[in-house]
């Protein structure tokens, strides 16, 4: 139990973070949306009927919203997704919903809070949103929070109450509670499924790397970033070396065996490096921030590391911008390379520059790697 408490509250996977991005612009699109019509309500309300000061200050506070809310939806869309952001924009929004509400009360309306349903959805759409934000804690936090400002707002318009007219409901009250307490129960459960559903697509179940497509996502959102701020990406496709005829010799289990040694191989380099699965025998490596010089003495450790077990590989090397701006050609120029490699016979490097000069650990590879006589590697 204790231990399933302290999972709850463990941040989500790294893998998961960037998968809040599309969620949150989502919610400030709706949010845009919901601001957009209540201002338009209130500048028909002004044009129609004589205005007083009360609805020139609601339509004046209706229009800031919109602006607020059109300024979160470009940082949204341009910048990185943080796990902070989520908070403070479902806690942002849910104070956004309480905060008129004590204006209601503060000029005279305490019957709004108490009447009007629409302020009530409000809460209740702000707290299926959180979910959008697929992570639990999230959806938690924002919705206990909306509970007790629903209930202190209540409080505070009770307190506002004027003397003629008739007593505040409490009883329906309660159970707007209680509904509300559902709609947390539900928005929470339904981010740890989409945790849970996201991780089981992330991860390769044979190596544990990232999957393929999941892979690509995370290589478009950092050609974003490098685009943005002017930095470079470089990408390594990795291919094992006549693997077919490995498998032959050893059977399909031991070429398993082999695939997870490499992915553990793989997973050495710097923490920002990511490494993926690409297919069948075939890996990616992303490294930001690095050009094709960096990211090729890289491959050229990796190969070399790699090459001290059973089998070798050949890599290709592409570097953002200068061989593609898009991840499509980038992969292509990469594969270009790694056949490059294979036709130059294998177990090498090619980046921008060609082959990379072979270093002194090659001698010991330099056998035909199809050939193979033992199982040389050790299995842990
Ligand atoms: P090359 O050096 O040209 O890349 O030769 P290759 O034999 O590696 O290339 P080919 O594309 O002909 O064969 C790839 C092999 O990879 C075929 C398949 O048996 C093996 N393979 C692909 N996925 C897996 C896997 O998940 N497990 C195992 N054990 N083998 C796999
Ligand atoms: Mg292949
Ligand atoms: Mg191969």
């Amino acid at each position: 139990m204790q231990r399933k408490r302290g999972e709850f509250w463990r941040p989500p996977d790294p893998l998961l973070v960037d998968a809040g991005g599309p969620g949150e612009l989502t919610v400030a699109r709706i949010r845009l949306v919901v601001i957009a019509f209540f201002a338009f309500d209130m500048l028909v309300g002004l044009w129609r009927d004589a205005p007083t000061t009360t609805t020139k200050l609601e339509t004046t506070a209706a229009v800031i919203a919109m602006v607020i809310a059109f300024g979160l939806y470009l940082l949204i869309k341009r910048d990185r997704y943080e796990l902070w952001i989520g908070f403070a924009s479902s806690i942002l929004d849910i104070t956004l919903v309480s905060a008129v509400l004590v204006a209601a009360v503060l000029i005279g309306s305490p019957q709004l809070v108490v009447e009007s349903r629409v302020w009530f959805v409000l809460y209740i759409l702000a707290i299926a949103a959180t979910s959008l934000r697929s992570d639990r804690r999230i959806s938690l936090v924002a919705g206990l929070l909306a509970a007790a400002q629903y209930v202190w707002v209540l409080a505070f318009a009770a307190a506002h109450w004027p003397a003629d007219n008739p007593p505040v409901p409490i009883r329906s009250h309660a159970l707007s509670l209680i509904m509300m307490g559902c709609a947390i129960w539900i928005s929470t459960s339904l981010a740890v499924r989409t945790q849970r559903l996201r991780l089981i697509s992330a991860k390769d179940p044979l190596t544990g790397l990232v999957a393929r497509g999941f892979f690509l996502e995370l290589i478009e959102a950092e050609l974003y970033r490098a685009k943005r701020y002017g930095r470079k990406v470089s990408l390594a496709l990795i291919d094992v070396d006549h693997f077919k005829s490995f498998n032959d010799n050893f059977g399909h289990t031991v070429g398993d065996e082999v695939l997870r040694l490499i992915a553990k191989m793989l997973r050495t380099g710097r923490e920002t490096d990511l490494a993926g699965r690409y297919g069948g025998e075939e890996f990616l490596l992303m490294f930001p921030e690095t050009d094709a010089a960096g990211a090729t003495k890289r491959a050229e450790q990796i190969r070399n590391i790699i090459g001290t077990s059973s089998v070798t590989v050949s890599i290709g090397v592409a570097e953002f911008p200068t061989d593609g701006v898009d991840l499509e050609t980038l992969i292509d120029c990469a594969d270009v390379r790694l056949y490059e490699a294979k036709n130059a016979g294998r177990n090498r490097v090619v980046g921008p520059r060609g082959p990379v000069p072979q270093g002194t650990l090659r001698a010991a590879f330099e056998r035909p790697t199809h050939e193979y006589d033992t199982i040389p590697f050790e299995t842990e």
